[in-house]
């Protein structure tokens, strides 16, 4: 049996006449970037967090970028993040001019340890963003507690939690604001590229709004110098299709996360991801640790089944990153997470002998492994 890591095509399949016409629409308005449907996508979202306003822009990277930007961080100043993320979030960090400093991370739930806080705060320190890895929020309440008592901005990394809830409350809306990619393989993706901040504060809105479209206010009045980070119209008739989908797929994805967590349970050698109890987790990755990983992953490409790590060398170990002088030990949860941790497949229209397949042959590679 072959277990694709992410099938985007079966969760195509069933929407394509919705699609065709979308896009045929949009073709026919000719409003390719931003205009009506990108309006119309940013509202639906809005209203889907439970947030106020939603700014769309080009990828979830701008969104990030923009954000930190719009919140006037820039050279000189610190924002503080963690090492075990895509590099997106330090680049964002980086590309505003200021200087991305890592803390260690939670050892169950892989997100920010709010309690390794204080060690980084310096007087520089203008910004946190925490990132909600792998579709868990991070425990935002200390954070945000510690961000207010210090004066300083949050920003969620959102990018893998569309949906994911933290206390009842969406990802995305807990701090200053929240940054959003719409990848195609995230839970909710585009046809392309395509990104969000969300936020309750207008002023932080405009701001983005601005900078998103070349820094004008009116066509060819420019207050200030910006940058081409709209999102397209195309993607976002697409997005809205596709949001009304998201509580659905999060569900079943939830469910796959449970069956592979029982399949699991009595296998010693695999450790399976954690839901922190104030945590609504949607998914986006299901990552277990083993101790023999190199081997399960071979294992497992040698029986057809995809899989992933996410992410192999923590962010502070990577070559783009010498220049901020962290050296292998700074962070000790993070870089043996990222020996241990293995991706299985996970995408809503798995089906339960995919899953029992999988699990399966992660055991039999685990327990061969521990007689050895
Ligand atoms: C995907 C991702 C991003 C970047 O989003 P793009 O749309 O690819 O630019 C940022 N942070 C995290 C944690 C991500 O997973």
């Amino acid at each position: 049996m072959k277990v694709p890591f992410l099938d985007l095509k079966a969760h195509h399949a069933p929407l394509i006449e919705k699609f065709d016409r979308a896009i045929r629409e949009v073709i026919e308005s000719s409003a390719f970037a931003g205009g009506p449907f990108v309006e119309s996508f940013e509202e639906e979202f809005a209203a889907y967090c439970g947030s106020s306003y939603v700014i769309g822009v080009g990828n979830g990277t701008d969104a990030l970028w923009l954000a930190l930007l719009a919140l006037g961080i820039g050279e000189g100043d610190e924002v503080i993040t963690v090492p075990n993320t895509f590099i997106a979030t330090a680049e964002a960090i980086t590309y505003c001019k200021a200087q991305p400093v890592f803390v260690d991370v939670d050892e169950n739930t892989f997100t920010l340890n709010p309690a390794e806080l204080k060690k980084s705060l310096t007087s520089k320190t203008k910004a946190i963003i925490p990132v909600h890895l792998f579709g868990q929020p991070a425990d935002m309440d200390p954070i945000v507690e510690f961000a207010r008592t210090h004066g300083l901005f949050v920003i969620e990394d959102a990018a893998q939690a569309h949906g994911a809830e933290y206390k009842g409350q969406k990802a995305g809306t807990l701090g200053d604001a929240g940054c959003f990619s719409f990848y195609p393989g995230k839970n909710l993706g585009a046809f392309g590229e395509a990104g969000a901040v969300v936020t309750n504060d207008p002023e932080l809105r405009e701001k983005i709004q601005v900078l998103r479209d070349h820094g004008q206010t009116r066509k060819y009045y420019h207050t200030l110098v910006g940058w081409n980070c709209r999102m397209d119209g195309i993607q976002a008739a697409v997005l809205s299709i596709k949001l009304r989908h998201l509580e659905e797929a999060n569900l079943r994805r939830r469910e796959h996360a449970l069956q592979y967590n029982q399949a699991f349970a009595g296998v010693d050698e695999v450790a399976t991801p954690f839901e922190a109890n104030y945590a609504r987790h949607v998914y986006h990755v299901y990552a277990i640790r083993v101790q023999e990983r190199d081997e399960v992953r071979r294992r497992l490409e040698e029986v057809g089944i995809g899989c992933g790590v996410h992410y192999p060398i923590p962010v502070h170990l990577q070559e783009a990153c010498q220049n901020l002088g962290y050296t292998a030990g700074a962070f000790p949860v993070a870089e043996n997470l990222a020996g241990e941790f293995v991706s299985l497949p996970m995408f809503p229209e798995l089906t339960e002998e995919q899953i029992e397949y999988v699990a399966r042959c992660v055991s039999e590679t685990v327990a061969v492994g521990a007689l050895v």
